[in-house]
């Protein structure tokens, strides 16, 4: 077939054009997805590798499309961003985050931690210290039974609005964690500059040191590094007994993972702590 630079642009337009339209289409959906209560939680357990106990869950939004079915935050998360509406959708992940901490604690779990997803555009609220302590007054809970989630990149545009936001926080009692560590820039840099207190090892590090010796000397010297800081270790992507063996030979403080659990939908998760602690 013959080919010229005409025809190549007219494909590209083409291809930008449509997916232009799928993303107008998809912001079209999340806004009815927003007034349809279409969003749900899925809660990972975490698990104290030196007790061996649970000890938290994170929090993880799903969408039920209505024809899709369940669509991957992958799919969603960068067009409610780019749409502006994950600040609203934030603050329902809060708030539906502390009606499952009051549920863990009624089950028995007084010490619960869970873990909650933030996206850069919800540190440059300035509303936010004061809201999210109107909705743990709400539910009278502690500030203390949520680590917020936040990775490298969010830090990078508007660091002194972004850390102005961390430190209200963390006067309230929030802690911090830095997600996917290892995968963003100026890791290290940022990191004494936060008020954080866990950081989590990225999944691809953990689920390529049993083959990767590369991978395994990250893990070990980020574990050893982070420690001491005097910051702790959570391990995700922790697959099999193999690299929960290996993590907890390297002193890693938590791990998460499909081999201790799935994220498990809303309606699973008293059934789980029931069987949890008859165990
Ligand atoms: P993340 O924060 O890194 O969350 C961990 C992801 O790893 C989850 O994917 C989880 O299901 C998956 N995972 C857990 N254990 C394993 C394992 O053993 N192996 C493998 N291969 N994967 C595992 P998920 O639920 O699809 O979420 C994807 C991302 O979407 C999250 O990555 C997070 O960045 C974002 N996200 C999810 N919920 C929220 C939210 O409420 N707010 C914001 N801002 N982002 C969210
Ligand atoms: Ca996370
Ligand atoms: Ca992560
Ligand atoms: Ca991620």
């Amino acid at each position: 077939a013959k080919s010229n630079g005409r025809n190549c642009s007219f494909v590209f337009a083409e291809q930008m054009s449509s997916d232009l339209a799928n993303r107008m289409q998809l912001e079209a959906e999340l806004r009815q997805a927003i007034e349809q209560q279409q969003f749900s939680l899925s809660l990972q357990p975490q698990v104290d590798l030196i007790s061996g106990r649970l000890c938290g869950f994170e929090a993880l939004l799903r969408w039920q499309h209505p024809q899709r079915g369940m669509v991957p935050p992958d799919e969603f998360i960068s067009v409610l961003e780019q749409a502006q509406l994950m600040t609203g959708v934030g603050y329902w992940v809060f708030e539906r985050s502390c009606q499952h901490c009051v549920t863990l604690i009624q089950q028995g779990l007084s010490q619960v931690v869970i873990a909650v997803n933030l996206s850069a555009d919800q540190f440059l609220d300035r509303n936010l210290p004061e809201n999210f302590a109107a909705i743990l007054q709400k539910y009278a809970l502690n500030a203390a039974h949520f680590e917020l989630e936040l990775t490298e990149s969010t830090l990078v545009s508007n660091i002194n609005e972004t850390l102005d936001v961390m430190h209200r926080l963390k006067a309230l009692g929030f802690a911090f964690a830095i997600d996917d560590f290892g995968t963003g820039y100026s890791s290290l840099n940022y990191l004494k500059r936060m008020p954080v207190s866990t950081i989590k090892i990225d999944r691809s590090f953990v689920m390529g040191m049993l083959d990767n010796p590369a991978d395994e000397q990250i893990v070990a010297s980020t574990i050893a590094m982070v420690h001491k800081l005097g910051l702790k270790v959570v391990a995700e992507g922790v697959e099999s007994l193999a690299h929960l063996q290996l993590l907890q030979r390297y002193n890693c403080d938590f791990a998460q993972g499909y081999y201790l659990s799935r994220p498990l939908p809303e309606t699973q998760l008293v059934d789980f702590v029931t069987n949890q602690v008859l165990q």
